[in-house]
């Protein structure tokens, strides 16, 4: 299956990936996890990308799609993945259907207001290292701002600061919204309530794929995803 989260800054989607793929083994990818960890490699696409990074507008296409198709070549993707963060514009979008060799794609849209996005991006918190997501008053690392899962450093993304969200959610309804539309008809497209916690959120998702998975609800075109 190959599962797209669409979703406003701060929306939830990479959590809600992490509990996709925890369930559902299937491979989160995270367009920007792969654009910092490209930076802090200083690999050739990085050393590109860090100019344009943590900025609140998207990186060239040229470069998350570079990015992104190397990802998907790997071994663990061949039985599907969960996108996070990609597509962010229609023409990332036309490009993951080449990719995809046209194959259908599962989209949730997690909806949420203006106000909870911005409460939660400013409560966020990452780790430095492995990118694992905290809050600081629901789900605070356990020791300090050691992180749980790798002993990296947490903190607050540089692109989570007051300055950078204004940007990042103009760039959002400038440049990611169409693709509601890219999608809608594609009948394979989920609105999904996110202003609730993660749980309330993934018992949506999970309501669609088990059904997906188990063949026996109104997924169109089940054989093909
Ligand atoms: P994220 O971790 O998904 O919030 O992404 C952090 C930043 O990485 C974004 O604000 C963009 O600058 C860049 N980025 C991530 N994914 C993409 C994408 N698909 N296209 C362009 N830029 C992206």
């Amino acid at each position: 299956m190959r599962l797209i989260l669409l979703g406003a800054p701060g929306s939830g989607k990479g959590s809600i990936a992490d509990m996709i793929q925890q369930k559902y083994n299937f491979p989160k990818i995270s367009t920007g996890d792969l654009l910092r960890e490209a930076v802090k490699r200083q690999t050739e696409i990085g050393i590109k990308a860090s100019a344009q990074l943590g900025k609140g507008k998207l990186v060239d296409d040229d470069i998350v799609i570079a990015l992104l198709k190397e990802r998907l070549s790997q071994d663990d993707c061949r039985q599907g993945y969960i996108l996070d963060g990609f597509p962010r514009n229609v023409s990332q979008a036309v490009n993951l259907k080449v990719i995809n060799e046209q194959k259908n794609e599962i989209v949730f849209f997690i909806e949420t207001s203006e106000e909870v996005v911005i409460k939660r991006i400013m409560s966020r918190l990452t780790c430095s290292s492995c990118g694992a997501i905290y809050n600081i008053y629901t789900k605070p690392p356990k020791n300090n701002l050691v992180c749980d899962v790798c002993g990296g450093q947490v903190g607050q993304r540089q692109d989570d600061k007051p300055e950078v969200i204004s940007e990042r959610i103009r760039t959002y309804h400038k440049d990611t919204l169409p693709l509601v539309a890219f999608y809608e008809s594609s009948g394979h497209f989920y609105r999904i309530d996110g202003n609730g916690t993660r749980d309330e959120v993934f018992a949506q998702i999970e309501h669609v794929l088990d059904k997906a998975m188990f063949r026996k609800g109104p997924v169109k075109d089940q054989d093909s995803l």
